[in-house]
């Protein structure tokens, strides 16, 4: 009996009707088939040690670091690891629990504090990432009977948080304020429906034309307007509150969820709004309640970062001018970009299939640059992009080092004449 009760476990015996696994058989396919060409894994890379914002080593070799979400290099600064250290020192290392029972500690309250000052808002809540942000405002906003309007080529946390909750689901076309308005006139002008939108879209690097869309959504009855500025916060707008600042629509914008994890650069996620009755969300939202709170140097790390970033104009306006720089210099050399003009500080280089994609992004990584790697499903349309992020601390000498290394790698796969 043993023996059989052996032989049932091994994979081989188990039917395939059986395995949970065997709807990803396509997926490992394509996985081994792409590994059998001796090219190295892109969703594999391990930083052996981090150097600064922008340089780190990888297998032994220095690399200068174009594809992570620290746009205004604030992991290093030496005020915010200080303020870290001393919370790790007086308060420990987690809290052990969630923020409505012995979770909170009065760093959590500075970070709401020092986030209620940035964005000049009445009321600010903390959430472990910006993914549980997302799920939980969209999720326990919008309920049953509501509606969702969501921007087709929206994060992957913004659909989970509608796939959490009840309300119906419409997408539009990504950007489209045509489209938006269309949907929107379809609904019942009686039902409450939440508008979700981003400043900035992470994979083309994009930004929203928020007056517009705000106009369109104006004309209908009942809608409140959240908007991710995950990749604006720190960067756009005088006071680096993100795109909805810069373009002057702050007035129109009921909530407004961000992430600790880019700008600030450390982890965690936020939301801040006007709304009187605010706060109600700390009792009522799951994915607030039912988890673990950040530790205390996480957040110490993230208000000190917050605080300095109201007064970073001179970081802010080095990293437009990095931005613009490589969006020309690559646009010059011939790839296709994501955007016709630099709009943000991530400009994504589009190939034409995933084997170019690969070779470009292993020349780049051998001559010393990570970028990212993106393909479907966290690309809009199929599309396989090396996504290049600046940051402020880039300086303009590795600006030309990039450059000359796009240029190598060009070349030699075939990516540009
Ligand atoms: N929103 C957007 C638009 C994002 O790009 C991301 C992260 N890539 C998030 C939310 C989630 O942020 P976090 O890393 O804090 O979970």
């Amino acid at each position: 009996a043993a023996q059989t009760a052996n032989d049932a476990q091994t994979p081989a015996e188990v039917p395939q009707a059986r395995d949970l696994f065997s709807k990803f058989d396509p997926l490992i396919a394509e996985r081994e088939a792409l590994m059998a060409t001796g090219v190295r894994d892109p969703f594999a890379i391990v930083m052996d040690e981090v150097k600064s914002p922008t340089l780190a080593v990888i297998k032994g070799k220095d690399t200068i670091l174009l594809g992570t979400y620290n746009y205004m290099g604030m992991t290093f600064d030496p005020d915010v690891i200080a303020a870290g250290k001393q919370a790790l020192d007086d308060f420990g290392a987690g809290t052990t629990g969630s923020r409505v029972l012995n979770g909170t500690y009065q760093g959590h309250k500075q970070v709401e504090a020092a986030l209620r000052e940035f964005y000049g808002m009445d009321h600010a809540m903390v959430f472990s990432t910006g993914y549980q942000a997302n799920l939980g405002i969209i999720s326990t906003l919008a309920g049953k009977g509501d509606y969702i309007v969501l921007d087709a080529d929206s994060h992957a946390s913004i659909y989970d948080g509608c796939f959490l909750g009840n309300a119906e689901i419409v997408r539009f076309r990504h950007n489209s304020v045509e489209d938006l308005d269309k949907r929107l006139g379809r609904l019942p002008a009686d039902a409450q429906k939440l508008v979700v939108l981003e400043g900035v879209y992470s994979m083309l690097g994009d930004i929203a034309p928020l007056p517009d869309m705000v106009a369109a959504i104006r004309k209908h009855a009942n809608c409140m307007i959240l908007v991710d500025e995950a990749h604006g916060m720190g960067f756009f707008g005088p006071n680096g509150r993100g795109v909805y600042e810069e373009q002057g629509v702050e007035a129109d914008v009921d909530f407004v969820v961000g992430t600790f994890s880019k700008s600030v650069g450390t982890v965690g996620g936020f939301c801040v709004s006007n709304h009187p009755k605010f706060d109600v969300m700390r009792l009522v939202c799951r994915p607030y309640v039912f988890t673990a709170s950040l530790p205390p140097s996480v957040v110490a790390t993230a208000a000190t970062s917050i605080r300095k970033l109201m007064h970073a104009q001179d970081k802010r306006a080095h990293l437009w001018e990095n931005s613009r720089r490589l969006h020309g210099a690559l646009k010059a050399l011939g790839f296709t970009l994501g955007t016709d003009t630099p709009q943000s500080a991530i400009i994504s280089v589009i190939l034409t299939d995933q084997t170019q994609a690969v070779a470009m992004w292993q020349a780049l990584l051998e001559l010393g640059l990570y970028v990212n790697m993106a393909r479907p499903p966290a690309t809009p349309t199929g599309t396989f992009l090396l996504r290049c992020s600046l940051c402020a601390e880039h300086s303009s000498d590795q600006v030309t080092q990039i450059i000359a290394m796009f240029k190598a790698a060009g070349k030699a796969t075939g990516a540009i004449a």
